[in-house]
């Protein structure tokens, strides 16, 4: 049996029986990872509380034909901030779907490892504006999986969008990955190729550059913008996630309870 040894951020951690834990990880050296933590809600554990979700764990493990193994866990940093706010776990909850929905299989992007990692901690640090972080994450996390949202321009006529602002609204399109302009949208939709697209404001399309270029500890969303932002966000993750079926072997998928 190959053992390992990773850095690991907690997505889920779930009882199984009568002392294991089955937990969700995404690592930085094997992306998505499930394994069994066994033993660990005795009084004794050696793992104690150490595998909350969200932590970030260095671990060691052995790989298993349905789960791998945990056998040794140090957490690095517990990100307890996050868990004992509501807001902030909200946010928090919602990068996680994301990294479900858009990482797919066993590939390891330490990037993305990063970005969570990264995510969590302005999550941690900050008193307010907790959705930026989380629209901010998912719309980097969707560039980082290669499904960047054209934002610059019309991804039908490839005009500049600043040129076409005036010849009416602008809407963004989920199936096609990016903004249209008033002038494609007509035929477009005739043909079938717009899916559920919607009006998108000039402010909106604003804060949304802005969250693509700024780093994650330093994004804002003006006031009454941040519905709006959510709304592209997460239609654009929506449309281009692969789904869950490669995360899990269906063997894995069975010890999960719904
Ligand atoms: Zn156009």
């Amino acid at each position: 049996m190959a053992v390992y040894k990773s850095k690991g951020i907690v997505l889920r951690s779930i009882r199984y029986g009568e002392a294991d834990r089955i937990l969700d990880l995404y690592t930085r050296d094997s992306g998505l990872v499930s394994a069994i933590a066994k033993g660990i809600r005795r009084t004794k554990s050696r793992f104690g509380g150490r595998l909350e979700p969200l932590s970030c764990v260095d671990f060691l493990a052995y790989e298993g034909r349905t789960l791998d193994t945990v056998t040794q866990v140090e957490v690095l940093r517990s990100f307890h901030g996050v868990r004992e706010n509501l807001k902030r776990l909200k946010a928090a909850g919602g990068m996680i779907s994301a990294v479900r929905a858009l990482s797919g299989g066993d590939e390891a992007d330490r990037r993305v490892f990063n970005l969570l990692y990264h995510a969590l901690d302005a999550l941690e640090s900050r008193e307010t504006d907790f959705d930026a972080v989380g629209s901010a994450f998912a719309l980097k996390l969707s560039i980082l999986a290669g499904y960047t949202p054209r934002l610059d321009a019309c991804v039908s006529c490839e005009r500049d969008l600043a040129e076409v602002t005036g010849e009416g609204p602008l809407y963004f399109a989920p199936p096609l990955g990016g903004v249209l302009c008033a002038g494609c949208r007509s035929p477009s939709r005739e043909a079938g190729l717009v899916g559920d697209s919607f009006p998108l404001s000039p402010d909106t399309l604003a804060a949304l550059q802005d969250l693509v270029v700024r780093p994650i500890r330093e994004v804002a969303v003006e006031d009454g913008l941040e519905e709006s932002v959510r709304r592209v966000v997460s239609a654009h993750v929506l449309a281009h996630a692969p789904g869950n079926a490669s995360f899990a072997a269906p063997d894995r998928r069975t010890l999960r309870p719904a």
